[in-house]
C-alpha cells in the first residue's frame, strides 16, 4: 500500500466508498465525476502506479482486470450497446491518480477518442 494513495485507502476502508465489486485481487467503484452515464473504475487491490510497471509475471492480473470490467459491463447492461474501457498512462493522457485503473464508460455514445 502507498501511503498517500487515494485508491489503495479506498481499497483498505480508509476512505469509506461503495464496492460493486471486489475480490482478492480487484475491487470497482463509480467514478466520483462520471463522464458518461455509466462509469466505473477497475482497481487492483495492490498498489502498481502504471501499466508499464508491471512485469510478465503480472499478465494474470492484468487479465483479470479486463475480466472484471467485462462482468461489470454485463451488470450494467452495456454489451449490446457498448462501452470503452480506458487506462490512461502519464502526463500526455491526463492521469490524475498514480495507481492503476481501468475506467469503463457507457450508456452513451461515446464520440471519437483523442
Ligand atoms: P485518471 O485520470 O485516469 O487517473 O482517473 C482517475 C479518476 O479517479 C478520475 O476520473 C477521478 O474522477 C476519479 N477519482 C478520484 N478520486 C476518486 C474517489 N475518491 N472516488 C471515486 N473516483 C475517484
Amino acid at each position: 500500500m502507498a501511503e498517500e494513495c487515494v485508491f489503495c485507502k479506498i481499497g483498505s476502508g480508509e476512505i469509506p466508498s461503495e464496492f460493486l465489486y471486489r475480490d482478492d485481487l480487484a475491487y470497482v467503484i463509480r467514478d466520483i465525476r462520471p463522464r458518461a452515464p455509466t462509469h466505473l473504475l477497475v482497481i487492483p487491490s495492490e498498489h502498481v502506479t502504471y501499466l508499464a510497471s508491471f512485469t510478465n509475471e503480472r499478465e494474470a492480473l492484468v487479465g483479470h482486470l479486463l475480466l472484471v470490467a467485462r462482468e461489470m459491463a454485463q451488470r450494467e447492461h452495456l454489451v449490446e450497446r457498448g462501452y470503452r474501457l480506458v487506462v490512461n498512462q502519464g502526463p500526455d493522457s491526463g492521469q490524475e491518480v498514480p495507481h492503476l485503473h481501468l475506467h469503463l464508460l457507457g450508456g452513451r455514445q461515446l464520440g471519437a477518442m483523442g
